[in-house]
């Protein structure tokens, strides 16, 4: 169930049906980092399968218009991210600054921290990123009506279902994200289809939404968003290749981990917590004064998206949750690519699109604010 505690699990694969059988809407669909090491559990197999080429196939099998890839804009979100974090270092902004792609800790700080809303980072999360550029880039590219995109999310968690519902991200840009279900909805899905998953031939995510690098895979398990913040915070602090991309001392299962990072003449400190008990820790430490850190990661989920609330039950077991992070790693070390800024569909964005990274127009598209909410 959704660590929050706050949301109940609501059934939307009606509508994605809906919306795919109407012939006057586009409907595109993006399917987030964790599902491709957990959905296979659905078809009999093993935990950490992963099955990237499968469910680019099945979607298309089900008749999206589109098949877009989340990592795809976890890229985008590190190129804002990474931005972000180097400017508030350089121009005394506010440190540390916390990750914001998980929306049921973005939930917990609004309530239980509301006088500290000006540390997380205020990059949109991923999906919504997503959304926003189906809407705008993608549309423009093709010539289609945004109004008729429906942008459907397939996601491992529960939260992104309310997160897309934010007044603050929904009154712009045709709602973002129209549509969010979890893992186990897809997989309910496939099987209502009668997709034969298992035995599916493998194909290729669609374009310009769909390339991604290693980098952006890393996002479904607890540190990898700061891991991949921090490769393209090295290349561009320093103007040097950083050949060894992993940085193992960020990565593992315990609660709160933590490491130092030498970039330059500086020591990044990092912190990381997954599981909002050992988030609120880190919160009161930086509430009081005492935290050292300049970045820190929140993952409400153990073992963050891998072990969400809208993934296959794994019923606490915390083997299933390690086999699906190892498949994460896998996969990262499968790919040419392993920097977010590297994406070459990435970067045409920026050139035909949204200009400088951090600049005017990825602001008004990609970044949104916080608002202090009623304690609970
Ligand atoms: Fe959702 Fe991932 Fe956050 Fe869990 S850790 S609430 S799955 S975004």
């Amino acid at each position: 169930v959704c660590p929050t505690a706050a949301l109940t699990e609501v059934n939307h694969t009606d509508k994605v049906w809906k919306a795919l059988s109407d012939p006057d809407k586009h409907v595109v669909v993006q399917v987030a980092p964790a599902i491709r090491v957990a959905i296979g559990e659905l078809f009999g197999m093993e935990p950490g399968t992963i099955v990237t080429g499968q469910l680019a196939t099945a979607l298309k099998n089900m008749g999206f218009d589109a098949v877009f890839d989340t990592d795809f804009a976890a890229d985008l979100t590190i190129m804002e991210e990474a931005s972000e974090l180097i400017h508030r270092i350089e121009h005394g902004g506010t440190l540390p600054m916390l990750t914001s792609c998980c929306p049921a800790w973005v939930k917990f700080i609004e309530h239980q921290f509301p006088e500290m809303l000006d540390i997380p980072s205020t990059c949109k999360s991923p999906h919504i990123m997503l959304g926003v550029v189906a809407k705008t880039y993608y549309a423009k590219k093709l010539g289609i009506d945004p109004n008729k995109i429906v942008v459907v999310s397939v996601m491992p968690c529960i939260a992104k279902k309310a997160e897309a519902e934010r007044p603050e991200l929904t009154k712009d840009y045709h709602n973002n994200v129209d549509i969010v279900i979890t893992t186990r909805e897809f997989g309910a899905m496939l099987k209502e289809a009668g997709i034969d998953f298992k035995n599916l031939p493998e194909s290729d995510f669609d374009h310009p939404l769909g390339k991604s690098t290693g980098a952006s895979v890393i996002f479904g398990t607890t540190g990898g968003v700061i891991e991949a913040a921090l490769r393209t915070a090295y290349e561009w602090l320093t103007g040097e290749e950083l050949t060894d991309v992993e940085f193992k001392q960020l990565r593992g299962m315990e609660g709160v981990r933590e490491g130092t990072v030498k970039i330059k003449d500086l020591d990044i400190k990092v912190g990381i917590a997954h599981g909002l008990g050992n988030a609120r820790r880190l919160l009161e430490d930086i509430r009081d004064g005492k935290s050292k850190y300049h970045a820190i990661e929140i993952m409400a989920c153990p073992g963050g998206c891998v072990g969400g609330g809208g993934q296959p039950y794994h019923h606490g077991n915390e083997e299933i949750v390690k086999k699906r992070q190892q498949a994460i790693y896998n996969e990262d070390r499968n790919k040419t690519l392993r920097k977010s800024h590297e994406n070459p569909e990435i970067l045409k964005l920026y050139e035909e699109y949204l200009g400088k990274p951090y600049g005017k127009k990825a602001h008004e598209l990609l970044h949104t604010h916080y608002e202090a909410k009623e304690r609970i």
